[in-house]
């Protein structure tokens, strides 16, 4: 997402928010980014792809389904919710598609987590 009242013309690296957990882009702070200017870092990914990619968990509550923040799609898969932010869900497939992203980035500096990584 977008810091509210940032330039549209001149969108600074700052500007760019994680809709997880609310923190900026920084060089320091890697960030993949889906539909819409939503955006996940790498800190929540890596939470996001150890709990729905290698542990088996789903945060979606029964009832109604959510909406993935970064694809827009409703899909019946686990999701993982942002503890922080009540409006941001990501599917299992945006979390290993951003994982293969950051993986790439030799600039993103990122590592992902494997299953002897899960606590
Ligand atoms: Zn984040
Ligand atoms: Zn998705």
């Amino acid at each position: 997402m977008h810091r509210p009242g940032h330039n549209p013309s001149d969108v600074q690296m700052e500007d760019v928010l994680c809709d997880f957990c609310a923190q900026p882009w920084s060089v320091s702070r890697a960030m993949v980014e889906g539909h819409n200017g939503a955006c996940i870092c790498g800190a929540c990914l890596a939470v996001a792809y150890r709990a729905v990619a290698l542990g088996g968990l789903d945060d979606r509550p029964p009832g109604t389904p959510p909406t993935c923040t970064l694809c827009l799609e409703t899909r019946a898969e686990p999701h993982f919710h942002s503890p922080l932010r009540d409006e941001a869900w990501i599917c299992r497939r945006c979390t290993k598609q951003c994982a293969g992203v950051l993986r790439k980035d030799p600039d993103a500096g990122w590592t992902c987590p494997t299953e002897g990584s899960i606590p």
